[in-house]
């Protein structure tokens, strides 16, 4: 695809940005559409925030953006139209603009929902997700939203599980004896930054476990990654942004 005067121009912001798999995935979208366009990393540390968001809004050719970690809560008050989900989710990851109006989407749930459907998990699975971190409200959306009921929450910081429990209507798990009652469990997400082997004594063969990373160290196979979450939450962004459906 030509590069010219025509380009559109698609971005992510965050801190940090370098490891990020978008770029790759997104670029590839626009080829195999065939729509002209490109798709850019930006760092953007919290300070510069305000500045570049400053610079995106003069931005003619900028029709859509993804936003990572630091900026998904303080995007939010940049945006004109807040979508309802993006609002019970706590976070936007994904903004459309059109005819200078700025759109806040999340897609993350999805990228969620679509693992599980992948990997044919159950719906009456009784579920525990470890962390209460950015990522979180839209495990818990994309696990309500897939059918699965029975979701509890535990995390290190007990305050931050405290109100993600109550915003989603789950219950909360002591940090300190979680370990004693994973046997009640049947699907175990590690929405933590530390490896999951860190988080549980052992795998076991018949519970089914979601690891929020890429690429994981020290896990049985049988262990769900997070590159579909990944590849998914990206698809429905191209989806918003674009009109088009990629197909599996
Ligand atoms: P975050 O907001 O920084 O949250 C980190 C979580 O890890 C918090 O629950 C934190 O507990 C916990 N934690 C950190 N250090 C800990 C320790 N020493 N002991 C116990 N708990 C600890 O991160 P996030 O944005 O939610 O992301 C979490 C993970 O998901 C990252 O690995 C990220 O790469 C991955 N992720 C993947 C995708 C995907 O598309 N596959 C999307 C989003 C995120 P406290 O609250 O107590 O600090």
């Amino acid at each position: 695809m030509d590069i010219n005067t025509k380009t559109q121009i698609y971005a992510i912001i965050g801190d940090p940005v370098e490891h990020s798999k978008s770029p790759a995935m997104q670029n590839e979208f626009f080829c195999k559409t065939g729509i002209n366009a490109v798709y850019l990393a930006f760092h953007v540390v919290k300070d510069n925030l305000q500045d570049v968001i400053g610079g995106f809004k003069k931005l003619e050719e900028l029709r859509g953006f993804n936003v990572t970690v630091p900026h998904k809560v303080e995007i939010m008050k940049y945006i004109d139209e807040l979508d309802p989900v993006a609002m019970k989710i706590g976070a936007v990851n994904t903004v459309v603009v059109k005819d200078g109006k700025w759109f806040g989407y999340n897609t993350d749930w999805y990228g969620v929902f679509k693992t599980l459907q992948k990997n044919n998990v159950p719906c009456n699975v009784k579920t525990l997700i470890i962390g209460a971190g950015g990522a979180s409200n839209g495990v818990i959306y994309g696990l309500q939203q897939y059918g699965i009921s029975e979701i509890a929450i535990t995390n290190r910081t007990t305050e931050k599980a405290i109100a993600v429990a109550k915003q989603f209507d789950i219950n909360v798990v002591d940090f300190a004896s979680y370990k004693d009652e994973l046997d009640d469990y049947q699907l175990i997400i590690n929405t933590t930054t530390l490896p999951f082997g860190q988080m549980i004594p052992d795998f076991k063969k018949d519970v089914i476990y979601f690891d929020l990373k890429y690429y994981l160290e020290s896990t049985p196979d049988f262990c769900i990654d997070g590159k579909a979450m990944l590849y998914y939450q990206g698809v429905k962004a191209f989806e918003l942004w674009t009109g088009k459906i990629i197909e599996d």
